[in-house]
């Protein structure tokens, strides 16, 4: 089936007790079983797993073509409770560009489990290979990366991967599975911030694991969820199973209108250079290419004028408000630099954009004027 049909109707029967279209939102936070606990319809505890929540993993785990998935309270209660699953003395990499709230887990507190994080670019895989010469356990790719948007090839990692027996688990927020799907190409574990393009309107927190089979890993994910109790609300499963529905179309769009800007940014004398996959100036184009279908929502731009013509024309947009988070139908722009803490990673000279769902004759005209002075 076309993914836009299993979006569509993934986790959609109709109700069987009403025959409602919409599914219902359960709220119940516990679930009527026998005397002796026998379970009568499969619940028991919201915290354990609530019917809504069923509807909202089935649809995520047919788009991503997977096994099953679990759901969680925030994208980084999904990805805090994968990783503190791991054994003490586990070692695992992740990439040097990445989502900020991954780089202070793995700072401050996976040490704390004896779980040693070690640092790589993944798009350069003899770096990899060579990294896990002295063993790994597991390799957290993020492609396309956020703010850079480098590109790493599933393919390839997910056999240096299998190469020294340890998981690829690949964060595909940035692309969702409209454009990419990891599973197909080697990936053990698809992890989501539902938050972004799964809610796709800013208004649900939500995060998502996708395993390609299942396992006693995956078994111990899941009571480690149950136990400490990241479950995604009810009402947020509702929406972002919402926000499924439509998903394919919105990336279509959002593809076209970042492809569009992309192409006006790279011709502006103020702007540096322009991260976006789509561009075929992108050292990661052929890769992207290969493993996506469209190359996405989101960019991000390095001025030539440095940080106060970034900070200046972030200041300047009207379309796009200044705020953090992406994925949603209006535009966004962020200097990243300024919200990445104590110690910021990103190029002072950098604005990460999203993209949304306006014109994008609108967006480029926005663009246009906040970067006249910077000329
Ligand atoms: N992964 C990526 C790529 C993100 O951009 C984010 C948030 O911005 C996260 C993970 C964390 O998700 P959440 O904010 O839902 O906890």
């Amino acid at each position: 089936m076309h993914l836009e049909t299993l979006a569509v109707h993934a986790g959609g029967e109709s109700d069987a007790a009403t025959g409602a279209v919409s599914p219902p939102i359960h709220l119940a936070t516990t679930f009527r079983h026998g005397p002796a606990g026998e379970r009568v319809a499969g619940y028991e505890y919201q915290r354990e797993g609530n019917p809504t929540n069923d509807r909202l993993c089935a649809a995520i785990t047919a788009l991503e073509g997977g096994a099953n998935a679990l759901t969680f309270a925030s994208g980084m209660a999904a990805i805090s409770c994968l990783l503190e699953s791991m054994d003490a003395g586990a070692r695992i990499a992740i990439p040097e560009d990445c989502y900020t709230g991954l780089r202070v887990l793995a700072r401050e507190f996976l040490p704390q489990r004896d779980i040693q994080v070690l640092t790589v670019d993944m798009a350069d895989l003899e770096a990899v290979r060579k990294l896990c010469h002295d063993g790994i356990d597991l390799l957290w790719v993020e492609t396309p990366s956020n703010p850079r948007l480098k590109i790493s090839d599933i393919r390839a990692l997910a056999s240096i991967a299998r190469d020294h027996g340890a998981r690829l688990v690949c964060d595909n927020t940035f692309a969702s599975p409209a454009l990419q799907r990891p599973l197909e190409l080697g990936a053990d574990v698809v992890m989501h911030s539902t938050t972004k393009y799964f809610g796709g309107h800013s208004d649900v927190l939500g995060g998502a694991l996708v395993f390609g089979r299942s396992s006693d890993w995956q078994a111990r994910i899941a009571h480690r969820l149950h136990v400490t109790g990241a479950t995604l609300a009810p009402f947020n499963a509702w929406l972002t199973l919402r926000g499924c529905r439509s998903l394919p179309a919105r990336m279509r769009m959002h593809c076209a209108n970042a492809g569009a800007i992309a192409t006006f940014l790279a011709a502006h004398p103020a702007i540096e250079r322009v991260n976006y996959p789509g561009l075929s100036s992108h050292p990661g184009h052929a890769v992207a290419a290969s493993q996506m279908s469209g190359f996405g929502g989101m960019l991000s731009v390095e001025l030539r004028g440095g940080k106060y013509a970034a900070l200046a024309m972030a200041g300047k947009l009207k379309l796009f408000t200044n705020a953090t988070s992406l994925g949603g139908c209006e535009s966004l722009v962020e200097h990243r630099a300024s919200v990445e803490g104590a110690m910021p990673v990103s190029p002072a000279n950098l604005l990460r954009l999203s993209i949304g769902l306006e014109h994008q004759d609108d967006l480029i005209a926005d663009l246009d004027q906040a970067l006249k002075e910077a000329r």
